[in-house]
């Protein structure tokens, strides 16, 4: 991708380029859940930056996703904000996206917004004899003493759950 040329003389080392570019496209907010950032979810997976070019890879958190066409098109018009001519998203669905690649700081702003995060890891519910049954935490009032109303909340990716004890509805990010 880094390539030696006459243009790259006075643009910005390709590496430092290809920093500020990641930055720019880590910042874009997810369409539903816009406390978090689509680094936040680890939607975001690539960054590569060739000259004025930069092509930027993301895998969408369900291909069902309304909000895919919405995420390519604010990282677009970021980055092409930022003075980057071409810009390249490239979707790519293998390996899927995972829960699991939800950072920490995204988990505590979901939190902080009033949507369950997960909890557990994907890779740990397969579909063995015993199928464990992980208690959602309703996150006004952190009693786990609730139930899931409906499989799909307000948008296919989350599910729809009513705390028993503060009698609050709430949205569930699913685990997948
Ligand atoms: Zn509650």
């Amino acid at each position: 991708m880094v390539s030696l040329s006459e243009q790259q003389e006075r643009a910005a080392p390709a590496p430092v380029a290809a920093t500020v570019a990641w930055r720019i496209a880590a910042a874009v907010p997810d369409p539903e859940v816009p406390v978090l950032s689509i680094e936040d979810l680890g939607v975001l997976r690539d960054v590569a930056v060739d000259g004025e070019r930069v092509t930027v890879t993301i895998t969408p958190t369900y291909s069902g996703c309304p909000a895919v066409d919405a995420i390519r098109d604010d990282i677009v018009l970021a980055l092409t904000a930022a003075g980057f001519a071409e810009v390249d998203v490239r979707l790519t669905l293998t390996p899927a996206w995972t829960t699991d690649w939800m950072s920490d700081a995204g988990k505590d702003k979901l939190r902080a917004y009033g949507i369950a995060p997960p909890t557990g890891r994907a890779a740990a519910s397969g579909t063995g004899p015993i199928r464990l049954q992980m208690a959602v935490k309703c996150p006004r009032c952190g009693s786990l003493d609730t139930k899931e109303l409906a499989r799909f909340g307000s948008t296919s990716c989350k599910a729809l759950y009513e705390c028993r004890a503060c009698l609050e509805p709430f949205d569930h990010f699913k685990v997948h």
